[in-house]
């Protein structure tokens, strides 16, 4: 293997521990942790695995952590109060709704009644705004984009006059990533190159990427011939191509594979990714380091 492996369970444990010096730090200056509420609509098994890792992560981190779980039929003006209710709470500085939600809830509405400043995911469409805007108006970049800034720019990779190629265009990776690597500010200044299914060429424009971020969906997309020689390849994808049972729990486990060839890929890549143990661990981290910054422009200490 050529390729550096970026390890995301190595650089979120290095990042968990400084948040944790930080809120350790600021309860002893201004008596006050991070408050942090994740709202669960109904009993989604993907759902509620998601919402306990975070609620571990943050307990881990001496946050103040409130698990509000709803039943399934919850009308949508309810769980609209219940937002409000945590937006006028000054001990909760985040809120976090799972999604997907019920048929019979807009999703949309709920999201936009999270106020802004507590909008730790970053997907209000104020937040949206503050991130096009750049500079010191951004507050919360959303969870995976910003994650997937750190595992380049804490493994050496420079950005600074890179060519990026970003595969996909979604509100929650591909844009913010592609609106993230081009700020005028460290750790970015890319010249940034978003392709998508109407791309007429993806292999043109996959080929002359310094960093290369795939987040389509689509297993085994970006073929290793594609692949800059050196190229830093962040692969994003997560798909489930079958089942197995796990050695250490005996149960069935999913087989996850990326979007890019991984095992042909690490030989022409000069940094890579691996799925999983990527991109996938810094969502939550992101989202504790959101969290925190929340009391901390809460405190005015941002
Ligand atoms: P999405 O909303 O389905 O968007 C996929 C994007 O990829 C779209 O813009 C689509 O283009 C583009 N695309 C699909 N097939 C393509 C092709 N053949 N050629 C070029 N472009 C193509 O997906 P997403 O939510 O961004 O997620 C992408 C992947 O990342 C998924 O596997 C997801 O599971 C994973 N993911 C991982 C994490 C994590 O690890 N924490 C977080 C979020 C997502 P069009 O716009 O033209 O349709």
């Amino acid at each position: 293997m050529s390729a550096k492996l970026i390890r995301g369970t190595e650089i979120r444990d290095e990042i968990l521990k400084e948040i944790k010096g930080e809120v350790d730090r600021i309860k002893e200056e201004h008596g006050v942790v991070p408050g942090l509420v994740t709202i669960l609509v109904g009993e989604n098994p993907a759902s509620v695995s998601y919402v306990t890792s975070k609620i571990r992560t943050a307990q881990s981190l001496g946050y103040k952590e409130v698990q509000d779980s709803q039943p399934e039929d919850i009308k949508e003006e309810d769980l609209l109060s219940l937002i409000d209710k945590y937006n006028k709470d000054d001990s909760i500085h985040g809120i976090l709704v799972q999604l997907p939600l019920p048929k019979q809830i807009d999703e949309k509405k709920v999201l936009n009644t999270i106020d802004p400043d507590k909008d730790v995911d970053g997907f209000h469409p104020v937040n949206v705004g503050r991130l096009m805007i750049g500079g010191g108006e951004v507050k919360f970049p959303p969870c995976t984009p910003a994650g997937i800034q750190e595992l380049i720019v804490r493994s050496g990779v420079e950005t600074e006059g890179a060519e990026v190629v970003v595969v996909g265009r979604s509100n929650i990776v591909g844009k913010p990533i592609a609106n993230i690597l081009l700020q005028k500010a460290p750790g970015a200044n890319a010249t940034v190159t978003v392709a998508h299914t109407r791309t007429k060429d993806l292999a043109y424009h996959c080929k002359r990427a310094d960093i290369l971020v795939v987040a389509a969906g689509v297993p085994g997309l970006v073929k290793p011939e594609w692949i800059k020689p050196g190229a830093c390849v962040i692969d994003v994808g997560v798909n489930r191509v079958g089942e197995k049972i796990s050695e250490k729990t005996g149960k069935k486990i999913a087989i996850l594979k990326g979007d890019v060839d991984f095992d042909k890929a690490k030989e022409i890549a000069g940094y890579i990714t691996p799925v999983p143990g990527g991109v996938g661990p810094m969502t939550i981290t992101m989202l504790m380091k959101n969290t925190l910054n929340s009391l901390k422009f809460h405190l005015g200490i941002a």
